[in-house]
Formats: structure tokens, C-alpha cells, sequence
């Protein structure tokens, strides 16, 4: 694919859902920072620790910490040809650090921001269930599982996450606002930047998702 694909939008506008569905399409790594940090918030650790107690106040982790987790991520031989970030970069510092990893590879950057309104967020993240083995994502009001909170896949009982509480949430929304928006602008300014349309069921979204995309390559 030679590129990298960002998925950016506001939690719960379905960034891990679109994700995950373009990775098997283009065979892609997926690379979730969100995932990942959770990964390192069940180390022991101070690092853990801290990262444990941000997460789940719904406030964003330093950049620094990220620079290193990133950097170490997007160096492995499986994203050299490019990958699909969901949640990253989320500020200005992480946007201008993947600028300097994507030209060191010559790899073009290529954003879609996908745009749900903040009333149909709120309900999407409250009844957001994730299978904690193969993190297939459900909700319980637009996509449940087919038993009773246990993974279609897999079987495992679903989670709700830490930070899909309505304090944490607003604190995410408002983190969103203050440090993500400029990023989006950002890459408007670089003309890198689509818009799709995040409303719709997820396969619609995702006819949107490839149709943009297209249009990118060509
Ligand atoms: P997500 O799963 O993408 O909603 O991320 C969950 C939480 O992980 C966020 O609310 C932040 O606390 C942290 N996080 C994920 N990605 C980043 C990032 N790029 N920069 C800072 N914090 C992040």
C-alpha cells in the first residue's frame, strides 16, 4: 500500500470498527494506540501505573510517552510499507513526529476524519462491549452480540472499557476538541484531509471509507 492511512473522529465514531475492516481488506497492520497503551497500563510498573490512571480519566497521555511507543511500533518490518493508525496522532507534537517517520520511508500520509454528531457519540460509547481476546467491537444498542455479552468469535464475556463512563467521556470529548481539532485542521491546510460521513451502519460507512481512499490513490 506504500502509505499511511489515519483514521481520525471524535471516540466513538468508529474508527476501531472501520479499522479493523480495512485492515483485512488491504492487509494491513492496524495500529491502535489506544490498544496499545491499555497493554502497557496491565504492566506493573510506574509507567503502568500512570498510564492506568490517565486512560481512565479520559485524558490524553504525554507525548513523550507516545513518541517512544509509536516510534518503537512503526519501526517493526510489518509497517514499512505503511499502516492504518486509529488514535494517533492526536495533537500537533505526534501529527509533526509521524510528518518526519512517514517522509523518512517515503510513505505519503493520507487522513479521513470520520464525522458522527456528539448526540449519537455519547450513546455509541456507553454501550460500547469489546471482546478482551479477539477485540471485536460490539454495542448494545446497534450491533450486540448474538448471546448475552460473550464474543460471537470466540466466546469470551465482552468488557465495557474503563473510560466509557460519562465523566470520562466528556473528558475525552473536550481533550478531542482542544487538541485534536488543530491536528485536523492541520492536515486540511496540506490539502491530506477527507471527510466521510460516520452516521450511517458500519458497512456503509465503509463503502465510504474505500470509495475515499480511491480517490486518494488516483
Ligand atoms: P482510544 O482507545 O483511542 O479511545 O484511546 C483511549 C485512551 O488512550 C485515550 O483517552 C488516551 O488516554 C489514550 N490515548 C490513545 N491514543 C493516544 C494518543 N495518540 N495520545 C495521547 N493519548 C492517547
Amino acid at each position: 500500500m506504500a502509505c499511511v492511512i489515519v483514521l481520525m473522529g471524535p471516540q466513538g465514531a468508529g474508527k476501531g470498527t472501520q479499522g479493523q475492516m480495512l485492515a483485512k481488506r488491504l492487509q494491513a497492520p492496524i495500529v491502535a494506540t489506544g490498544d496499545m497503551l491499555r497493554e502497557v497500563a496491565r504492566s506493573d510498573g510506574e509507567l503502568g501505573r500512570q498510564v492506568k490512571l490517565i486512560q481512565e480519566s479520559g485524558n490524553l497521555v504525554s507525548d513523550e510517552v507516545l513518541a517512544e511507543i509509536i516510534g518503537e511500533r512503526l519501526s517493526r518490518s510489518d509497517c514499512e510499507n505503511g499502516c492504518i493508525l486509529d488514535g494517533f496522532p492526536r495533537t500537533l507534537p505526534q501529527a509533526k513526529q509521524l510528518d518526519g517517520i512517514a517522509a523518512g520511508r517515503n510513505l505519503d500520509v493520507f487522513v479521513i476524519n470520520i464525522e458522527v454528531p456528539r448526540d449519537q457519540l455519547r450513546k455509541r460509547l456507553t454501550g460500547r462491549r469489546t471482546c478482551p481476546s479477539c477485540g471485536t467491537i460490539y454495542n448494545v444498542h446497534f450491533k450486540p452480540s448474538k448471546s448475552d455479552n460473550v464474543c460471537d468469535l470466540d466466546g469470551q464475556p465482552l468488557q465495557t472499557r474503563a473510560d466509557d463512563n460519562e465523566q470520562a467521556i466528556a473528558r475525552r470529548l473536550a481533550a478531542y476538541d482542544e487538541m485534536t481539532q488543530p491536528v485536523l485542521e492541520y492536515y486540511r491546510k496540506q490539502g491530506k484531509l477527507r471527510h466521510i460521513d460516520g452516521t450511517a451502519p458500519a458497512e456503509e460507512v465503509y463503502r465510504g471509507l474505500e470509495n475515499v481512499i480511491a480517490g486518494f490513490s488516483s
